[in-house]
């Protein structure tokens, strides 16, 4: 069974398109077919495993605006061992247009219905806003991953997210699970990330995850590369972060699926 997973938080430059790509390759690594699919007009997944967004003829818009079948817009990425539905401006067209079309928001839904059966995971880089590109990723997803950073304006933020989740769970997406909060960037020196993790424990418990991604500079440097850290320096904390991420994911899913088959 495949599993959709939205990346999102309106806050921008928390992590999310560096969770997805390193995610994504994380999850690969463990031999798990993954889609990453870019759809964020600043095409930055897209860039972060090495395709030129500025090259492509045709993204992911086209499937979205024009009913392009995806099979005609994956890209595989031979090293990373992941599939990609590329992005880029084209999308902000897309946010536009959508806006004005029937079922504008089950478009993404209905682009992805004939490929996602092909993957164990499908993972969705979201734009940094609560825009119809975010809705349309939540309404096709099976849960949230939320990347954050530990500052003060951070908790803000979730309540409008944790607003529209719950928006799209009671409309069209009653399913739509929070599958967890990663702390981002993360400094233990700094008193302030500290207390902001402790706030998002006693609010969220065990849907934040216990991994944390630390601020490591490889993790900004291999976008430049084309590379998922773990092809740019597997050993640096940034790659082990995610491949830590990748195996609690992993684990916890095995305890779910154990704990409904006791059902
Ligand atoms: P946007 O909202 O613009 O899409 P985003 O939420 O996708 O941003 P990223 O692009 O992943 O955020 O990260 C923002 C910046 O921080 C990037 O330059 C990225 O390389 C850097 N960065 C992300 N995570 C880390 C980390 N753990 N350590 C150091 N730098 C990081
Ligand atoms: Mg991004």
């Amino acid at each position: 069974m495949s599993k959709v997973l939205a990346l999102a938080n309106q806050k921008g430059g928390v992590g999310k398109t560096t969770t997805s790509v390193n995610l994504a390759a994380s999850l690969a690594a463990t031999k798990r077919k993954v889609l990453l699919i870019d759809l964020d007009p600043q095409g930055n997944a897209t860039m972060g495993v090495g395709v030129d967004k500025n090259a492509l003829e045709q993204t992911f818009c086209d499937c979205l605006l024009d009913g392009l079948d995806a099979h005609e817009v994956v890209h595989h990425i031979e090293n990373a061992g992941i599939d990609l539905l590329p992005a880029n401006a084209d999308m902000t067209a897309a946010e536009v247009e959508l806006m004005r079309a029937d079922n504008a928001e089950q478009r993404l839904k209905n682009s992805i219905a004939s490929v996602v059966d092909e993957y164990d995971y499908v993972l969705i880089d979201c734009p940094p806003a609560l825009n119809m590109l975010t809705l349309n990723a939540l309404v096709a997803s099976d849960g949230v991953i939320i990347p954050m950073q530990c500052e003060y304006y951070a908790l803000e933020g979730l309540t409008a997210l944790m607003d529209t989740i719950n928006q799209v769970r009671s409309s069209v997406n009653p399913d739509l699970q929070i599958e967890g909060l990663l702390r981002t960037m993360f400094d233990p020196r700094n008193t302030l990330s500290n207390d902001v993790s402790a706030q998002l424990i006693e609010h969220f418990g065990d849907r934040v995850y216990r991994t944390i991604v630390p601020r490591n500079v490889r993790l900004a440097e291999a976008p430049s590369y084309g590379l998922p850290a773990l092809l740019y320096e597997k050993t640096s904390r940034g790659a082990l972060a995610y491949l830590a991420l990748a195996g609690e994911m992993l684990r916890r899913e095995t305890r779910s699926n154990a704990a409904s088959a006791a059902v």
